[in-house]
């Protein structure tokens, strides 16, 4: 390929709205552009990065047993109206109508389509198991798309299925996935946690998280150095620590006038904020709850729904909270409260704290939960935080942020028995078959990979995600001997199968390698000066250094290097 040639838009600088180093970068070395919000094309340096994900991942799907068909992204309203989700998407589904006004959306995802796919084609019980995946571009109206292609409106996606007729054959087939995806992870080049993940209060038996460790990820992830344990927030386990047993002190309504804020209370009482316990009016699908957390912690709205048995749970409308709790927001206690109360565990251990009077600019001193209040729910609401214990050898949490890059997850029958996807067994019984679901996000692997792979000069791309690997630069164009053994270098690489860029353009050389270190391609060999003796330099992008050597001898090490 010449460079002369190439669509390359390299920019000086990204826009202004880019946050992130990988934003940042596919916006400079021109991989993507953008035509609306959360809206991308790809570009051809971007579409050879996206096309070697795709591969990787479908070379470890096909290796793993799975077979690869591919779906529609139109579909009709009928296919989400029999498992209910039609309704429960709401706005994040793109809806449409065709010229006779049925109702059609864009596939935001297609557990609905694989198990209607295996209804119609499957029929006996001797042809389980299968794995099915499809590499396809779904759509979601994400309320904030941000972060470049990290979270999109329209993004590619690897989705796998699995159908079993035993809870084995399920196992067998997660590790099958489990086992792929952790080589096509490290083929990337990925520094990654396997983690574990909530399964919803829908059930499912085990779901696991392939996280990215970078400071841009958006999930928390909580682990342990000592023992591997590891979990995403919604998941990570609290343990509580030994009970305060101090003497049960009178409780005390303070008026506290001007304090609004925990800390102006804290202030007022001389007391920290872990002395408090927040008191939170909830709104499970209809249902109002107090939940309690001590006064520095968070809750984990996932925890709480799960344990509540509801798909989400929302902070009350300020009317409701007024309603039930007869004082301004920001008042609320479990003291004389008529509705049902969940408290953290944590909570049930501590003594003689201090929460809000139900009463506008008023608190309650020494409350005490055996004492003063009944809580319905006892468990573990919160968020875990550095420092918690390990819920598995009893040492010291860490946390760190993540970019979720693939999840898989043993569903069970909950498809199969909402949409009627049945086997009949050797004895004429009729049993719902047993489903896993396996994803991973193509564009966002692609940002993973440079948010992880790059320096103050650009991206440096592992080899098998490499737009094109390896760059041969003549200095001077215009030097006949220069050009002549430039373009038998890429020759010989070309012939060898090697993606290979020859960079003709009629440029200054730190222009041409500012571009190539921008762009990230990992083997530069450059032609100067030295060329009437047959010597060129050679440099790998993720080096500083670089060595003069024969063409011969840089043709031969970049093979090695690059057919490695
Ligand atoms: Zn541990």
């Amino acid at each position: 390929m010449k460079a002369s040639k190439l669509l390359m838009p390299t920019l000086r600088e990204a826009p202004a709205e880019a946050e992130i180093a990988s934003h940042v970068l596919m916006m400079r070395a021109g991989l993507i552009s953008k035509l609306a919000a959360g809206v991308y094309s790809y570009l051809p340096l971007g579409l050879r990065v996206l096309q070697n994900t795709e591969r990787i991942i479908r070379e470890e799907m096909n290796k793993a047993g799975a077979q690869e068909l591919l779906m529609s992204a139109l579909l009709p309203a009928e296919c989400y109206q029999k498992s209910g989700r039609w309704d429960r998407f709401g706005d994040d589904m793109f809806r449409l109508k065709d010229r006779n006004s049925r109702d059609f959306c864009l596939g935001p995802t297609h557990e609905e389509i694989f198990t209607q796919t295996v209804i119609d084609s499957v029929h006996s019980y001797k042809d389980y198991p299968y794995t099915l995946y499809q590499i396809q571009t779904k759509y979601r109206d994400e309320r904030r798309p941000r972060f470049g292609v990290m979270r999109t409106r329209e993004f590619l996606m690897k989705d796998a299925y699995s159908f079993d007729i035993s809870r084995e054959g399920l196992d067998e087939s997660y590790k099958a996935m489990y086992d792929a995806y952790r080589k096509t992870f490290d083929r990337m080049g990925l520094n990654y946690m396997i983690v574990d993940a909530d399964t919803g209060a829908m059930g499912g038996s085990g779901s696991q998280e392939f996280m990215v460790i970078s400071d841009v990820g958006e999930d928390t992830i909580a682990y342990c150095e000592d023992c591997r344990y590891s979990a995403n927030i919604e998941k990570a386990v609290c343990i509580t620590g030994e009970a305060d047993n101090s003497e049960m002190l009178p409780m005390n309504k303070v008026a506290t006038p001007d304090a609004k804020t925990i800390e102006e209370v804290a202030a007022f009482f001389g007391k920290e904020a872990k002395d408090f316990v927040k008191t939170m009016i909830y709104n499970a699908e209809g249902k109002l709850y107090a939940v309690l957390v001590r006064g520095d912690r968070e809750i984990n709205e996932v925890k709480l729904a799960n344990k509540l048995g509801v798909g989400e749970v929302a902070l009350a409308d300020p009317a409701d909270v007024v309603e039930v709790t007869n004082a301004k927001v920001g008042f609320a206690g479990p003291v004389g409260l008529k509705i049902d109360i969940v408290a953290d565990n944590e909570v049930m251990k501590m003594r003689n704290f201090i929460v809000g009077a139900n009463e506008t600019d008023c608190h309650i001193e020494n409350v005490n939960p055996e004492r003063d209040f009944t809580a319905a729910i006892v468990d573990d609401i919160r968020n875990i935080e550095d420092g918690d214990i390990c819920p598995v050898c009893g040492k010291q949490i860490k946390t760190a942020q993540g970019i979720e890059v693939g999840h898989i997850f043993k569903l069970g029958t909950k498809y199969s028995e909402a949409l009627g996807l049945n086997y009949v067994d050797e004895k004429g019984e009729e049993n719902p078959v047993i489903m896993g679901c396996y994803g991973i996000g193509i564009n966002r692997c692609v940002a993973a990979i440079i948010e992880q792979n790059n320096d103050e000069a650009g991206i440096i791309w592992p080899m098998d995600v490499a737009p094109y690997k390896a760059v041969v630069v003549p200095v001077n164009v215009k030097d006949e001997t220069q050009l002549s053994l430039a373009e038998k270098i890429t020759k010989e690489l070309e012939d060898a199968g090697v993606e290979v860029i020859i960079d003709d353009r009629d440029e200054r050389p730190g222009v041409k390698f500012k571009d190539w270190d921008l762009i990230g391609i990992p083997v530069r060999i450059t032609v100067g000066k030295k060329a009437s003796e047959g010597i060129v330099e050679y440099k790998l992008r993720a080096e500083k250094e670089y060595t003069d050597m024969t063409a011969e001898d840089a043709v031969k090490t970049a093979l090695s290097l690059i057919k490695k």
